[in-house]
C-alpha cells in the first residue's frame, strides 16, 4: 500500500494504487490523467485518478504524488453539487480514494470551456491582459484531438461536420453556463475567483429520448482557480507555469471546501468490483 507522505490534514492515508484490484478489471481506455475500467454493471464504469500530470499537449510531464486522489475527491463535490441543483452528471459513486463509479457516456468529442476572466489561450490569442473580467462569460468549444492540439473551433465547424447537433449545441451551452453559474458561486462562497474551466459533455440513452449530462471530471486540472484576496492561483497552472507544489494548492482549495477527510483517518482497503 502507498501512502502519501506529508504532514498536513492529510497525515497517512492509504493513497490505494491497487494494481492487484485493477489486473481484474477490463480495461477500457486510458487517459493522460484516469484510466477508465469496466464497471460492475452493464452502462458503468469504474473512472481511476492517476498522480500524472501533463500540461503543454503532454510536453510537460511529472508524477504528483496524491493529485489523483484530491481530483477524485474534488470532482465528486462538483458532480454531487450539480446533481443536487438539478444539473444531470455521470458521477454515481466515490468507490475509494482514488475510483469513482460512473455511467457510460457517449463523449462528445469536444472540450467545452466557459470564461469568466481573461486567461490562458484565449488571452493570448485576443491580446487581453490576464484577470481582465470578461462583458459575459465567455463559452468556447475545442476539438477533442491530441494530434492536432485541441483546436478551437466554431459552431459552425461542429454543426457542417457532425460533431454534435444544433439541438446539442443548445444543449450543452445550457449545461455549460449552468455549471459555470454553480461552480463560480460555490468557489466565491470560498474565496477563490472561478477564471475558468473546461467540462467534457456525454450523451445518454434513456429509452428512446437520449439526453446530455456532464461527464469526465470537474477539478483543479480543468479549472483556472484564483484566491480572490492574494491572487495565488490553485490550479494546473501552478505546474504548467513552475509556481510552486500542486498538490498544496489542490489540497489548499478542498480545504476550504471542507471535502478533506477530518483527521486523516486512514481508508479502508479499495473497494473490489467484480
Ligand atoms: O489553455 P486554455 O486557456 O484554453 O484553458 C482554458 C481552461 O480549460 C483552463 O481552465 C484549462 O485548465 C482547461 N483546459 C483543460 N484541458 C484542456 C485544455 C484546457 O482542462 N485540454
Amino acid at each position: 500500500m502507498n501512502y502519501i507522505k506529508r504532514k498536513s490534514i492529510w497525515g497517512r492515508i492509504p493513497i490505494g494504487k491497487g494494481s492487484d484490484i485493477m489486473a481484474r478489471r477490463k480495461k477500457i481506455y486510458e487517459g493522460k490523467a484516469k484510466t477508465l475500467y469496466e464497471g460492475p454493471e452493464p452502462g458503468t464504469i469504474v473512472q481511476y485518478f492517476k498522480d500524472d500530470t501533463t500540461a503543454f499537449n503532454a510536453e510537460k510531464k511529472a508524477v504528483i504524488e496524491g493529485k489523483g486522489v484530491l481530483n477524485n475527491i474534488l470532482s465528486e463535490y462538483f458532480m454531487v453539487g450539480l446533481g443536487n441543483i438539478g444539473v444531470p452528471t455521470h458521477f454515481m459513486k466515490r468507490l475509494n480514494m482514488r475510483e469513482q463509479l460512473v455511467r457510460q457516456v457517449e463523449i462528445i468529442p469536444l472540450e467545452v470551456i466557459v470564461r469568466n476572466y481573461a486567461a490562458g489561450s484565449m488571452a493570448k490569442r485576443l491580446g487581453l491582459e490576464e484577470g481582465m473580467q470578461l462583458p459575459r462569460p465567455i463559452v468556447e468549444y475545442c476539438l477533442k484531438d491530441d494530434k492536432l492540439g485541441d483546436p478551437l473551433v466554431t459552431e459552425e465547424h461542429i454543426a457542417a461536420f457532425g460533431w454534435a447537433s444544433q439541438q446539442d449545441l443548445d444543449d450543452m451551452l445550457s449545461l455549460a453556463l449552468r455549471v459555470n453559474d454553480f461552480l463560480a458561486g460555490v468557489m466565491y462562497g470560498v474565496g477563490i475567483k472561478l477564471i475558468d474551466f473546461k467540462i467534457e459533455i456525454g450523451r445518454v440513452y434513456d429509452g428512446d429520448f437520449q439526453r446530455l449530462i456532464v461527464a469526465d471530471e470537474i477539478s483543479p486540472d480543468s479549472c483556472r482557480l484564483w484566491d480572490i484576496e492574494t491572487g495565488q492561483k490553485l490550479d494546473k497552472d501552478v505546474f504548467r507555469r513552475d509556481l510552486g507544489s500542486l498538490t498544496d494548492a489542490y489540497t489548499e482549495v478542498a480545504k476550504r471546501l471542507g471535502v478533506l477527510p477530518k483527521g486523516a483517518t486512514p481508508m479502508a482497503r479499495p473497494t473490489l468490483i467484480n
